[in-house]
């Protein structure tokens, strides 16, 4: 049996249940519990809050974790990364009240900053060479400035509009986070193994996010120069259509490269190009 934790509540725990639920692993996940079995799969999911997930699987106490890598590197807990989930995108960034006219390694020096990441930010500080006081509070970060306890801050930020809200303009990235599946760093065979069977169903489902299958009519004597366009997995799939002379093409192209390859493919004569999500790709 492995032991997972979870996020409780929160921005990660829709993410993370949605997940092992695709994964395939069942569960009941009534309101309020604080750890359930899978009926189907060897594992054990414990529900927590996401500050606490590095420090139960560093313990041993779960022998994995899905929880934000902000997180995980703010509380320098020795655990290992497994793989990154694609989900709970975010970046750790400093602040300033907008009508200030911000100079990088300036305007910073001597102020008081507020926030949730104390090691993440004098680490970054120290690389800097700059010298500020920080004042570690847990929640509420953005309100700081304005009630006078900090000149900036340093929190997280996913579209901006918080940010914006509480009249503060995003000056510095210092980290770029999504969530992240963490291990123990020893574990026995036996668990190994559970982690790496749902690994590569986490992997299937990660990389079937990314890509699409795309499907496209093309006159015969145009399929050469369409198959020099497509990466695909091995080859395209090239079957005849009924009426003759055109042929039918099938292939997977990822999300990234995807708007490219389409303009590419018409202008090579491709047409009816269908495009569908893919559930699960295994390589
Ligand atoms: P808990 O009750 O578990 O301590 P929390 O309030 O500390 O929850 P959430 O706000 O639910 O945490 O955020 C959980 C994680 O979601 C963050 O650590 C981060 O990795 C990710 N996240 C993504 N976007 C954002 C955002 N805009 N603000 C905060 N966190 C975000
Ligand atoms: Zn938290």
């Amino acid at each position: 049996m492995l032991r997972i934790a979870i996020q409780k509540s929160g921005r990660l725990h829709d993410d993370s249940i949605g997940l092992l639920k695709d994964a395939g692993i069942g569960f009941s996940n009534g309101y309020g519990r604080l750890r359930t079995e899978s009926y189907n799969f060897p594992l054990e999911i414990f529900f927590l809050r996401d500050d606490d997930i590095p420090e139960y699987v560093a313990d041993g106490v779960a022998d994995i974790g899905i929880v934000g890598e902000n997180i995980v590197l703010e509380k320098g807990k020795r655990v290992e990364t497994v793989s990154r989930l694609g989900f709970g995108k975010c970046r750790l960034s400093i602040a300033v009240p907008k009508n200030i006219d911000y100079l990088p390694g300036k305007t910073l020096e001597g102020s008081r900053i507020a926030t949730s990441y104390p090691n993440i930010l004098s680490k970054y500080l120290k690389e800097k060479g700059i010298q500020a006081t920080l004042h570690d509070i847990s929640g509420s970060v953005e309100i700081a400035p304005s009630i006078g306890l900090a000149d900036a801050i340093c929190d997280l930020v996913s579209s901006g509009s918080t940010l914006m809200m509480n009249g503060l303009k995003e000056v510095e990235t210092i980290l770029k986070s999504e969530a992240i599946l963490i291990a123990a760093p020893q574990l026995n065979a036996a668990k190994q193994g559970i982690l790496e069977q749902l690994n590569f169903r986490f992997d299937a489902l990660l990389r079937a996010k990314s890509h699409k299958y795309i499907l496209m009519n093309a006159p015969n004597q145009n399929i050469p120069q369409i198959i020099e366009l497509l990466p695909g997995m091995r080859s395209p799939t090239v079957l005849p259509l009924a009426e003759s002379g055109w042929s039918s093409i099938h292939t997977v192209v990822s999300e990234s490269e995807f708007w490219s390859i389409i303009e590419q493919l018409k202008a090579a004569g491709a047409e009816g190009i269908l495009v569908t999500s893919i559930e699960k790709m295994i390589l």
